[in-house]
């Protein structure tokens, strides 16, 4: 099964949580062993899992990323959001997760979190669920 999450962004680069969501999903399947896949259709955001009890851990993620790819620099790519490819090529756009005794599998400190590049915009996550056999 694959569901949808509509992610509204504010920022021009931001990380959202969306670890509750995913986990409602994970609930609402009814999946007590298996695997969920975390994938966003974009090429200017990111997904990734990292710590989410202290949020400067994002923000010097983030910090970095803009250190790495400015948003204002030398590139070929016309659109002018190449800064934003970058970042999003460095994130990834999928995690996968264990899914055990009906839970994501997540360490204490780890959360999910979706990286917005070139916002703010209307974004989309799938969530996609399967059964172990
Ligand atoms: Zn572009």
């Amino acid at each position: 099964m694959i569901q949808k999450l509509d992610i509204k962004t504010r920022e021009q680069a931001e990380f959202q949580e969306i670890t509750l969501k995913v986990r409602e999903i994970v609930r609402d399947s009814g999946v007590e062993n298996g695997v969920c896949v975390v994938y966003i259709p974009h090429t200017t955001a990111g997904i990734m899992i990292n710590e989410h009890a202290d949020p400067d851990v994002v923000n010097d993620i983030l910090n970095r990323l803009e250190e790495m790819a400015p948003r204002r620099g030398e590139y070929r790519h016309s659109e002018g959001n190449a800064a934003a490819h970058i970042k999003a090529a460095l994130i990834g756009s999928s995690v996968t997760l264990p899914i055990t005794y009906g839970e994501l599998a997540l360490g204490t400190w780890q959360g999910i979190f979706f990286g917005e590049f070139d916002g703010p915009r209307n974004r989309q996550v799938l969530v996609r669920i399967s059964a172990d056999k």
